[in-house]
């Protein structure tokens, strides 16, 4: 490898930025930094716990509420937060209101957010992982005054070796990471 000429070099590290771009645009890795969630008239999501790769920079996520009650009635959104600050905002929440998306404003402690919404409406948000510590302990719910018991999961941003911090750690680029 140093008996390249660093222009190779350069190409060499390129290529294979390129080929990890091109698999982060394939089908399995978009899957995973796109995460669609159901929920429905009885205060549920379809999902206990969500993963998503540390490879992923920005995560888009859908709310959907497949069910029929109008938001006022049974709204749901999907907050994520740490593990530990779930109870705060939950608490602090409830005094925000419907208009408010029952979330204090402008908390820090929320690190994604959607709106509430209603039976038969969906809901999109895209939010940068830079807050996210691969292998912290965060969770997310839903803040509409007493789901959150009921409507909790874990999220859980895995940790996988990426180009920067194979370069930052001196490795070559050129081994197989995996
Ligand atoms: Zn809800």
């Amino acid at each position: 490898m140093s008996a390249l000429p660093a222009g190779a070099r350069r190409r060499t590290i390129l290529l294979l930025v390129l080929v990890i771009a091109a698999g982060v645009g394939g089908r399995a890795r978009a899957d995973n930094c796109q995460l669609t969630v159901l929920a429905n008239d009885m205060i549920q999501y379809n999902a206990r716990s969500l993963q998503v790769d540390a490879s992923c920079k920005l995560i888009e996520l859908t709310l959907r509420h497949v069910g029929k009650q109008d938001a006022h009635v049974i709204g749901h959104d999907w907050v994520l937060a740490r593990t530990a600050d779930v109870a705060a905002l939950t608490n602090r929440g409830a005094a925000a209101g419907f208009e408010g998306g029952y979330l204090p404003a402008d908390d820090k402690r929320i690190i994604a957010a959607t709106k509430i919404v209603g039976g038969g409406e969906s809901t999109t948000i895209t939010f940068s992982t830079a807050l996210l510590v691969p292998g912290g302990d965060y969770s997310f719910f839903c803040s509409y005054p007493g789901h959150s018991s009921m409507m909790r999961g874990r999220f859980l941003f895995t940790g996988t070796v990426d180009v920067a911090s194979t370069r930052a750690t001196g490795a070559d680029p050129a081994a197989p990471s995996h």
